[in-house]
């Protein structure tokens, strides 16, 4: 845990937030968090909602309440869509999306959740061939 707050941001720069007491990086793998981050799993921090604040465009951050889920919700940029932090139900954990921080959190992920309910076609990031940047093609 750190006590220093980590910048984080959306893909148009409309929404901005620093975030503190960041203390658990993990991935979920669980079908709510595959539809909201678009991808295999999302990758969260949990941080202290207390030591959370927008710093830029708040007022353009959206909010989804799942209604049948227990702490889910989600947030995101009205202008680009960009999935932002958002607030657990009962109050007490701001979630994250690292892909949203502008800086490294000072701490690394830990663990998988809901490592069952993974997308049937999953295959570790770290095991596919590995291009700098777009593949090359070949004449
Ligand atoms: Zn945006
Ligand atoms: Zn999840």
């Amino acid at each position: 845990m750190s006590d220093k707050k980590i910048k984080g941001s959306c893909l148009c720069g409309e929404v901005a937030y620093a975030a503190g007491s960041l203390r658990i990086f993990q991935s979920c793998h669980c079908s709510r968090c595959r539809k909201n981050s678009g991808s295999a799993y999302a990758a969260n921090l949990y941080g202290d909602p207390k030591e959370f604040t927008w710093t830029k465009g708040s007022e353009q951050v959206g909010v989804y309440v799942h209604e049948h889920a227990k702490h889910f919700s989600t947030a995101f940029c009205k202008k680009c869509g960009s999935a932002l932090p958002w607030k657990s139900k009962n109050g007490k954990v701001m979630v994250i999306p690292a892909g949203t921080l502008d800086e490294h959190p000072g701490i690394e992920p830990l663990q998988n959740l809901y490592w069952g309910s993974r997308a049937p076609w999953y295959k570790s990031a770290a095991d596919l061939p590995k291009h700098e940047g777009l593949p090359v093609k070949e004449k």
